[in-house]
Formats: C-alpha cells, structure tokens, sequence
C-alpha cells in the first residue's frame, strides 16, 4: 500500500478536514481514522434538537455517508491510533496494523473530564460526548425522574433546559457561585439562571460532589457540606480534556493541548493538528489557547489542509462560539479574560440583548442574546481592533449598527 495522508479522529475538524483537501485539489490518498463508530458528525445538536428527539441522526452528519467514496478517502472507524513513529513515518492501530504517512494530521479532539468522586462508576452516572452517550441517556428522559447534573456550564445548562421541558425534576449542582461562570459576565449568568429557575430548574450553588450512593445504580449524590440529593440518573459536565496523549507520547510538544503554529504544524514538520486537540497562537488576540468549538475546528482544518498543499494561510480567526437554552440563542465571539468595563445594550426583560467586554475603549468580546446583529457586528469589530465609547454603547437610543460603522470607518480611516 502507498503512504496516505492519515487524519486522525473521525471528527467535526477531521471530516471538514476531507472536505477542505479535496477542495483545494489534493489528490493523494486520504485515510481517516476514528475510534468511534460514526462518520464525522456536529456534537453541538447531541444536548440541544438530537438530545431533545427533534432531529434524527442522519442530521448530525457533517457530510453525507457517500461523500467519503464518491472522494476516494478511506475511513477506518472503530480503530484506535495507539501510537506513532516519527522516524519510520508510520502509525500502529489497534487492530495491530501499521500505516505509513507522508503527512499526519491530529485531530483528535477532546474527552470529557470524569468525576472522581467515590461511586462515579456507579450505573446512570453519564457523560455527554458522543451519539453513544445520548442514545444512552433518552431513555432515562421521563417526566418525573429525578435527574441530577453536576456542572452548570454550558452542557448542563442546555441539557437543564430539555430535561426540565421533557418534565423531568432537575437539580443541578455547581461549585461556584453563578452558571457559566468561567465564560461570562455575572449579569448574564445571573439572566439565565433566572430563566432556569423559571422554567422549574434547582441550581445549587457553592456545592462540591463528595459521593455517588446507590445499589448498582445510582440513587443519591452527597456533598462534601454533607448535603444530598435524590437522582435516578445523573449528568455529568465539568470541562473536557484534550486527546493529545499520542503526540506527547511521540515527544511532540504538548501543553494542554498539541502546541501548533499558525499553518497547524507541530514541533514536527510531518504532523499537523487542528481543533480541541489543539493549542495554538492567535495573532488578533495576542495569546496562545485552546478552543472547544465548531468555528476554530472548522478554520483549523481549513489552514491545515492549505498547509499541507503547499498554500499556507496563516491561521486569523476572532473565536466564537453559542449555546441554546430555551427559546434563547446565547452567541459569544472574543474573548472577554481582561476586560475593565461590562456594558449591558438592551432590556434583559426582552429577551433580546447584548453584554459588551471592553479594556478602555477597546472592544474585547460581546455576548449576544438573540441578537444576531449585535453579535455579527461585534465580530467586525473586534476583529478590526475598533475602538468605541463605553457610553455611546450604553446609550440604548443610538443606533448600534451606526455606532459600529463609525468605528469601523476609523480603524480604516
Ligand atoms: P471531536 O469532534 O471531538 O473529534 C475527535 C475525534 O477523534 C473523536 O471521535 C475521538 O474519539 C477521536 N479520537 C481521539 N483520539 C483518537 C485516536 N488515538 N485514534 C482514533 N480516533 C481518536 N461547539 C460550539 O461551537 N457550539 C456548540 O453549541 C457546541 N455544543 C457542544 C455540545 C456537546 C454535547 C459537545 C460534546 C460539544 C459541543 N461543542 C460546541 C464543541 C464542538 O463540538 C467541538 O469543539 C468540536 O467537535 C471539536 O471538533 P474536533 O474534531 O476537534 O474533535
């Protein structure tokens, strides 16, 4: 067999990844590989429509199961890449087999974090990661169970909003102090734990899971205030983990994440990586990070796939990212990490508003809440660098896309 450019992970950024070579004219042979069962499909829906029974699975797929043949790429699913060998250029599989590459690209995404807490193995304890694990978790949705989500970020959260529509009794517990504390500004987090709270959602704050009881399967989640709540199921969501344990294995740098360049490449030439498994620089921001989500998988693939045709385009892409909880459509571009100033736009009451980051007249990131437009133009902002008064954007009777073409006209001015 003749070396192929191998994609590891069968993935969002492994499957866009296919797309974009073949795209860009690449014409040897592609092989992907993925541990698990599926053709490369969109995670996003599995705790939002697909969790909720509202679309079938044949949605989820990034590409239908044609395309793949129609394209000449091989796919090996269920096979694990256990290892690489950066001397011979070559993979060894689970299956015992070995694979010779001319490029490698990593794609390997992340896993969720488990808990460790005694009795975390009990049955009915779940994670949300896969098709495996909602096809697992539905028959557990009925109303009057007794379901208990450890985590409110943005999985527990939207996996609350589905469960407590469904009718079941949700309880979720969290250790700080606000939901999707990490992400956003305390006004926001405060909206929507009012909108849970609302909908018949119990969020526990300030409480650390010690214990999982049950008889096999759970039946009681214990605290370390000694403080316990009934389930007949649980969800776990605290946070994920990067799948970079192959590349550092193969002495690739890694740091939380497979380190990367701005075209993908790793400290070796021949491996490239792109997505969650990734931690690279971003020349608009300024920092280097890890991103978990749709937009920089997709990019990411996309500079990878230029790279390896020999069409390098330096990664340059303002992170973005959304959640759907109820009838409301929460969309994040920026990163808001050192801001000074937190602007409300808009009445909470609504429904419909933004929250503005800023560092001086800096705009740093927005957090929309159905409002596609405050959202699609802070995205050009900050992406231009623009600069905006604090008050202009507080002051709710100027227009907003009038404000920003202003600022726009003079960062090009
Ligand atoms: P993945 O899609 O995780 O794919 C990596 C694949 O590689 C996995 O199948 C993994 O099993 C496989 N793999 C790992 N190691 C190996 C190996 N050694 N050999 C073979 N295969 C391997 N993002 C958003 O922007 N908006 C959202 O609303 C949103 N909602 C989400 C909801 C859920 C429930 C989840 C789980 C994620 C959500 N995300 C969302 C995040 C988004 O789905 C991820 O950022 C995206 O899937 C990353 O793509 P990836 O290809 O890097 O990783």
């Amino acid at each position: 067999m003749t070396e192929a450019l191998v994609i590891a992970g069968a993935g969002q950024a492994a499957g866009q990844a296919t797309v974009s070579l073949r795209q860009k004219g690449y014409e040897g042979r592609i092989v992907m590989i993925g541990d698990a069962q599926h053709i490369p499909y969109q995670r996003p829906p599995l705790s939002k429509k697909y969790l909720a029974g509202e679309i079938d699975k044949e949605r989820l797929y990034i590409k239908p199961e044609r395309f793949y043949p129609e394209h000449d790429i091989e796919i090996r699913l269920k096979t694990r890449i256990e290892s690489i060998d950066r001397g011979a250029r070559s993979i060894h599989l689970s299956d015992n087999s070995d694979l010779a590459y001319s490029k490698l690209l990593l794609a390997t995404g992340s896993r969720a974090r488990n808990m460790s807490a005694a009795g975390a193995e009990l049955n009915g304890i779940f994670y949300l990661r896969g098709i495996v694990d909602v096809l697992a978790i539905q028959p557990h949705f009925k109303a009057g169970r007794k379901l208990v989500i450890v985590g409110a970020g943005y999985i527990g959260l939207e996996v609350a909003a589905i469960a407590v529509k469904k009718g079941l009794e949700v309880t979720i517990i969290e250790t700080e102090q606000r939901v999707m504390n990490r992400v956003v500004a305390p006004p926001i987090s405060s909206f929507f734990q009012q909108a849970h709270e609302e909908a018949g959602v119990k969020i526990e704050f300030g409480r650390t899971v010690k214990e999982f009881r049950g008889d096999g399967t759970v039946s009681e989640v214990v605290c370390t205030n000694g403080e316990s709540f009934a389930a007949d199921f649980c969800i776990v969501g605290i946070g994920n983990l990067p799948n970079q344990e192959i590349a550092a294995e193969a002495g690739i740098d890694c740091d939380n994440g497979i380190v990367v360049n701005e075209f993908c490449q790793t400290s070796d030439l021949n491996v490239l990586a792109a997505g969650d498994c990734t931690r690279h620089p971003n020349a608009l921001i300024g920092i280097n990070l890890r991103l978990e989500s749709v937009h920089n998988a997709i990019e990411q693939s996309k500079t990878a796939a230029a790279t390896i045709c020999g069409t390098p385009v330096a990664y340059n892409q303002i992170p973005w990212f959304w959640s759907d909880q109820y009838d409301l459509k929460l969309q994040i571009v920026g990163l808001s990490n050192d801001y000074d100033q937190f602007i409300l736009r808009g009445d909470p009451a609504s429904r419909s508003f933004a929250g503005f980051y800023l560092q001086g007249d800096k705009l740093l990131a927005v957090d929309a809440i159905n409002s596609p437009r405050e959202f699609m133009l802070g995205k050009k902002l900050i992406k231009q660098g623009a600069r905006i008064a604090p008050q202009d954007i507080a002051d709710n009777d100027k227009d907003f896309k009038s404000l920003a073409t202003a600022a726009l006209a003079a960062v090009s001015s």
